[in-house]
């Protein structure tokens, strides 16, 4: 079986004869290929939403909104089918597909307001006479290129925003697990939009390059690694484009002596190990504030992972399933041991783990270090794997500098219950999300997402109200009529008088 493309309502097969495998994680074997589009296919899927464009612009707000809230309906009767097609290319348990799938269908839910959220102001006699309002209109053709780890929430960031916001989209999923992202479109479809209002490409770094460098693309939304995301962000600025690029994380979540430590470990192990460590608000780090937090919560860890259940995500007893791909896997253990190396103390070792049933998969099992520092490259860089690193801190201000001096700023947690150490946190600590006594802060449809530093790059966030500023521009009107205009021409500069 092959993943095409969708251009202009059709469903294409690939033309530049490149393909990718797309792999089964739990068995290891590839299941699928999917195509990978060249220049030409790229040009097609910006010209079908370039024509596609005039028209749906002019749509009004309230019918696009009609389209939303059958698009969300098709979601919701369709979850089941979503979240085994996840499973099946990511691997994450099922449960854990679907949901990332309903934080995925808030913002398909939040896009059904467009025409509250992109109504206007007005002001009126802001001179004698004379009248003032400001509207958001769309910006045109808009890209989304999304990473593996989120196949259906991510996208629907995106597109569902966009189209609602009156622009037309070409989606460039991540190669690993195209699937999703191609159903999601057909849905789409099949709840209204017209044809070439949302294109679908697949492919790897040359269909990016092709996107981002596009003369007919105004705007580019990009969620992926760091390294990527500031790549994206230069080249599509010096093109000209409106840019949001979303990168990497490494998420700490800050214990104090008067948390509850239970509550805190159980938070920690779903941060750490839920869907095997791969996402962007993943707790990698679990900052001790004292000897006596730090071991008691080691050994409170040490026992949840003894008892964790790795096994294939369709498995009903599964609460953590293989990383995406063998490559992925090989980095990930290369982080492990790079660890040990650097004379950190393994206290729980994943990498031995068997799996019944999961022989050929790309499973590990989880992992944790105690007594990581700041100088070590298992805490400078993401792993994006189940591996968790334990620092010891003496005080809350060491653990607020460590915070703020780490090159990402994308989530960041306290487990304390104390107003005024949780207050002052939330105040000092550079980073873009932050949850108290909430290990994994995702802020819900009708906020935004973004995180501060290098784990973003350009002025918006995603979703929510910075979705549509991203998506729209501001036009400001001012407007007098003939009774109101002064016989003559007028030299001096206009005042309100
Ligand atoms: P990735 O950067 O490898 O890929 C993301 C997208 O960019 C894919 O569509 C891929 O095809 C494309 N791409 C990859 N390399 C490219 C290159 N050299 N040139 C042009 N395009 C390229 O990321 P991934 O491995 O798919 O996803 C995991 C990363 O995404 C992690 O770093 C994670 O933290 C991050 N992430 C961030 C957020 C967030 O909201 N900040 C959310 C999810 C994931």
């Amino acid at each position: 079986m092959t993943v095409g493309h969708l251009i202009a309502g059709m469903i294409v097969p690939g033309a530049s004869g490149r393909f990718g495998d797309v792999y089964d994680p739990a068995t290891g074997l590839v299941t699928k290929q999917v195509a990978f589009a060249n220049r030409q296919e790229v040009d097609a899927a910006v010209a079908a939403a370039a024509a596609a464009f005039p028209g749906w612009a002019a749509t009004p707000p309230a019918r696009r909104a009609k389209v939303m809230f059958k698009f969300k309906q098709l979601l919701e009767a369709g979850a089941d089918e979503l979240a085994r097609l996840i499973t099946s290319e990511h691997g994450k348990v099922l449960s854990d597909a679907h949901g990332s799938l309903a934080r995925g269908i808030e913002s398909v839910d939040f896009a059904t307001g467009i025409p509250q959220l992109q109504k206007g102001e007005f002001s009126e006699n802001v001179g004698s006479g004379v009248d003032s309002y400001s509207l958001r209109q769309p910006v045109g053709v808009c890209v989304g290129i999304t990473p593996f780890n989120f196949p259906a929430m991510v996208p629907l960031w995106m597109f569902p925003l966009a189209v609602s916001c009156g622009n037309t989209f070409v989606l460039k999923p991540s190669e690993r697990d195209p699937s999703c992202g191609m159903r999601l479109a057909e849905l789409a479809l099949e709840a209204g939009l017209p044809p070439g209002v949302l294109n679908v490409v697949n492919g790897d770094r040359e269909a990016v390059e092709a996107l981002i460098t596009h003369p007919g693309v105004a705007a580019v939304s990009f969620v992926g690694s760091t390294p990527v995301a500031e790549y994206i962000h230069r080249t599509a600025t010096q093109h000209g484009k409106r840019v949001q690029a979303l990168g990497g994380a490494k998420n700490h979540a800050v214990v104090m002596p008067d948390a509850d430590l239970d509550q805190a470990a159980d938070a920690l192990m779903g941060a750490a190990y839920g869907s095997a460590g791969e996402r962007c608000m993943a707790i990698s780090v679990g900052v001790a504030v004292g000897d006596a937090v730090a071991d008691a919560l080691v050994s409170r860890l040490k026992e949840r992972l003894a008892r964790l259940q790795v096994r294939p995500g369709t498995d009903p007893k599964a609460e953590m399933g293989p990383l995406v791909t063998r490559e992925h896997l090989a980095k990930v253990r290369g982080y492990v041991d790079q660890g040990v190396k650097e004379g950190a103390t393994l206290v729980v070792d994943g990498r031995d783990l068997k799996v019944p049933a999961g022989e050929g998969g790309f499973f590990l099992g989880g992992c944790l270090f105690d007594r990581v520092t700041a100088g070590m490259k298992i805490y400078q860089e993401e792993i994006f794997g189940p591996v968790l690193a334990i620092v010891r801190v003496a005080t809350v201000e060491q653990a607020l500098r460590l915070i703020n001096e780490h090159q990402y700023g994308n989530g960041t947690a306290i487990f304390t219950r104390d107003g005024d150490v949780a207050r002052e946190f939330v105040q000092r600590v550079q980073a873009g999300m932050v949850g108290v006594n909430v290990p994994i802060p995702v802020p819900v449809g009708t906020h935004s997402f973004g995180g501060w530093k290098r784990s973003l790059f350009g002025d918006h966030g995603i979703y929510g109200a910075e979705g549509v500023h991203f998506y729209t521009r501001l036009k400001t009107v001012t407007s007098r009529w003939p009774t109101a205009i002064a016989k003559g021409p007028e030299f001096v500069f206009p005042t309100t008088r």
